[in-house]
């Protein structure tokens, strides 16, 4: 049986591409097909009906036909608008940081329904947490267990043994934890202290009301976002983009700190060629 030409489908609007004088190609996450890409005739015309409810950051029930290449957006009707993340630069920032993650570590059509749900209370979050970090750290670690790349975070990936409450190390193409003595042969990897180390497990592990108790201070709100950034990019083999926007608009406060690479290990030097 041939798929009907229309369908409807729950989508957040994670991207936005322009087309020619007046058209948009959205990215859409939607729960049961996961990516998907919808052609917008003349979105960006004043008189659009559409536009407003296929905002960037906005969770709308989408209707689409079925085209040879492309599915056309027919029709559209807001869910939730998100509006804080509108008209708070700094939330958009955080929110688009996210769902530029979505949009990297997915293919089109593969359904992940309980990352659709995680992106969904991830936005909700980022429109009224105080501690927006923190909203982000556990939604990187609970997209990279939905899309299969969960760090290692009990035991030393090298040797197996659990590791001991002293300061351990990441390792990102290592794909998680090292202990002291495997540490010595890897080229580079972060040094992580024990407090660090408890509380990626607990975003790991817990659900966000759980998350949300937590206080961290700057230090280690710097160490985990420095680790996490690391391990993101050794993965996507690129810097998220949207990362540097939000460097540039977070509290000049933390342009005073300390560069983070003093937390960064390097090798020991090479010995001198002959
Ligand atoms: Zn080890």
């Amino acid at each position: 049986m041939s798929k009907p030409r229309n369908y409807q489908t729950e989508a957040v609007i994670i991207k936005k591409t322009k087309l020619g004088e007046a058209d948009s190609i959205l990215t859409l996450y939607t729960p049961h097909q996961g990516k998907i890409q919808g052609f917008a005739k003349s979105l960006r015309k004043p008189k659009s009906k559409l536009a407003g409810h296929l905002e960037l950051l906005t969770h709308s029930m989408v209707s689409l036909a079925r085209g040879r290449n492309l599915d056309t957006i027919t029709g559209s009707q807001t869910i939730n608008s998100f509006l804080p993340l509108k008209s708070d630069l700094e939330r958009s920032a955080y929110a688009l940081y996210a769902t530029e993650l979505v949009n990297q570590f997915t293919a089109e059509h593969i359904e992940n329904r309980p990352l659709f749900q995680l992106l969904l209370e991830v936005m909700e979050q980022l429109c009224q947490a105080d501690d927006k970090e923190l909203v982000l750290r556990y939604f990187e670690l609970h997209l990279l267990n939905e899309v299969g790349y969960r760090p290692q975070l009990q035991q030393c990936v090298a040797c197996h043994q659990p590791l001991r409450p002293v300061i351990n190390s990441f390792g990102s193409g290592a794909g998680g934890m090292l202990c002291p003595n495997c540490h010595q042969n890897q080229a580079s990897a972060h040094l992580l202290s024990v407090n660090a180390l408890k509380v990626l497990r607990l975003l790991q592990s817990s659900d966000y009301s759980t998350v949300s108790r937590l206080k961290m201070n700057r230090e280690l709100s710097h160490e985990l976002e420095a680790v996490m950034r690391d391990y993101l990019k050794y993965l996507l083999e690129r810097e998220v983009k949207s990362a540097a926007w939000l460097d540039t608009l977070r509290e000049p406060a933390r342009q005073t700190l300390p560069r983070r690479e003093a937390i960064y290990v390097t090798s020991p030097p090479l010995s001198p060629s002959p």
